[in-house]
C-alpha cells in the first residue's frame, strides 16, 4: 500500500474551496456577498492567474481568516482530507507566522505572538483520528522587514518540536533588491542548525545562484533544469532535492503546457537530482496529491517507475520523517497475501 509524503504545501493555499465557502457562510458572509452561489466562488478561487504575483494575492484572502482562533478549524479539515483522500503519512505545512497575527498590533507585539501561532498549528495538527506525521516550515517573506524575518529564523530554532525548517516566499522576483539580507538570514539559519528550503528558480525572474549553497531543498527550482542545466551536477553533489508542484506553473502562467515539465524530470533523472512531487496549494488548485501523480502519468511526463522514485525521494528528503524507511516497506509485511496452503495428499 502506498502512503505518501507531501513536502510543499502552504497553510493558506491548503483550504479547499468548499471548506472556505462553508466557513464564510457560517461566520462572515460579507466576504462572499459578491458571489451569487458556490460554483461562482469556486470558479473565482481556482481559476488560473496571469502572473505569480497575481496568484499570490489570493493567499491574503485566506490569511485574513486564519487567526489563532480559527486555525484549528482549518487544520482539522486539512488533515481529515489529507488522511481520507490523499493517503498522506507525512506532511510538512508551511506558512509565515507573522501574517497570522493581528494586524492592529505593533511589529514587536506581532513578533511576540508568533510563538503562539506555531504552538496552535502544532497542537491542532496532532489528531488521533487522522494520524499523519506533521511538521511546520516557517516562511520568511519578501514583503517583511529584516527584523521580522530574523525573528522567524529564531523562532524556528526555538521550536524544534513543531518546526523542521525555514523557507523564503512571497514571489521570487522580489528577492533581488535585498539579496544580501537573504544570504545573511540563510547563513544565520544554517549556523543554528535549521534545515532550509527556499522558493527559487520558480520563474525566470527568480534565479539566484548565490542562494543555492544554503539550501537543502529547492522550492520549485524548475528553471534550473529548463534554463541552467549546467547547475544540475552541483545540485546532485550537494544532495539537493527539487520540490516540483506541477499544477502551480499552469495556475501562475509560468508554463503554458504541463508537458513542458518532461524536460525538467528528464534532465533531473539524468543528472541524479531528486524530485519530490508536491501540491503547493492543493486547496487553491482543487488538486490533491494523488491527482498530481496521475496527471504526470497521463501526460507521459514520467512513467510509473519514475513516479515511485519521486515518492521514495519525498520520504528521503523529508525533514522530520522519523523512520528509516517509507511506510510502504513497513506495511508490505502486514499486507502481503498468505502463501496458498499445500493440501496434504492422502491415499
Ligand atoms: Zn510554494
Amino acid at each position: 500500500m502506498a502512503l505518501y509524503a507531501e513536502l510543499h504545501r502552504h497553510l493558506g493555499g491548503s483550504v479547499v474551496p468548499r471548506v472556505l465557502w462553508r466557513y464564510f457562510e457560517r461566520h462572515t458572509s460579507e466576504l462572499i456577498s459578491r458571489f451569487a452561489n458556490y460554483p461562482e466562488f469556486e470558479e473565482f478561487y481556482t481559476k488560473p492567474r496571469n502572473t505569480l504575483d497575481e496568484y499570490l494575492e489570493l493567499h491574503t484572502l485566506v490569511e485574513s481568516v486564519q487567526t489563532v482562533e480559527t486555525l484549528p478549524y482549518f487544520i482539522y479539515r486539512l488533515l481529515r482530507g489529507a488522511y481520507i483522500f490523499e493517503n498522506l503519512a507525512y506532511l510538512e505545512l508551511r506558512y509565515t507566522p507573522y501574517l497570522r497575527t493581528p494586524e492592529h498590533l505593533s511589529q514587536s507585539e506581532r513578533i511576540d505572538k508568533m510563538a503562539e501561532i506555531v504552538e496552535v498549528v502544532g497542537k491542532a495538527s496532532q489528531l488521533e483520528e487522522y494520524p499523519i506525521v506533521t511538521s511546520q516550515i516557517l516562511c520568511m517573506h519578501s514583503r517583511l522587514p529584516y527584523e521580522v524575518n530574523k525573528a522567524i529564523v529564531d523562532l524556528a530554532a526555538q521550536s524544534k518540536q513543531y518546526v523542521c525548517a525555514v523557507d523564503i516566499a512571497g514571489g521570487d522576483s522580489h528577492y533581488a533588491e535585498r539579496l544580501e539580507e537573504w544570504l545573511n538570514l540563510y547563513d544565520y539559519a544554517c549556523s543554528l542548525g535549521i534545515n532550509t528550503t527556499g522558493h527559487l528558480y520558480e520563474t525566470t525572474a527568480g534565479c539566484y545562484t548565490e542562494l543555492l549553497p544554503y539550501l537543502k531543498r529547492i522550492g520549485h527550482g524548475i528553471q534550473i533544469p529548463l534554463l541552467y542545466p549546467e547547475l544540475l551536477p552541483e545540485l546532485a553533489q550537494r544532495g539537493q532535492c527539487l520540490e516540483v508542484c506541477p499544477t502551480t506553473y499552469i495556475k501562475t502562467g509560468t508554463l503554458q503546457d504541463i508537458r513542458q515539465l518532461k524536460l525538467v524530470f528528464d534532465r533531473c533523472f539524468d543528472a541524479g537530482v531528486d524530485i519530490a512531487i508536491c501540491t503547493d496549494n492543493a486547496g487553491l488548485h482543487n488538486v490533491r496529491l494523488p491527482f498530481e501523480y496521475e496527471n504526470l502519468l497521463t501526460y507521459d511526463i514520467i512513467n510509473f517507475k519514475q513516479l515511485q522514485a519521486c515518492q521514495d525521494a519525498a520520504f528521503r528528503h523529508a525533514f522530520a520523517w522519523p523512520h528509516g524507511e517509507r511506510p510502504a516497506s513497513l506495511l508490505n509485511e502486514l499486507l502481503k497475501p498468505e502463501p496458498p496452503k499445500v493440501l496434504a495428499m492422502r491415499d
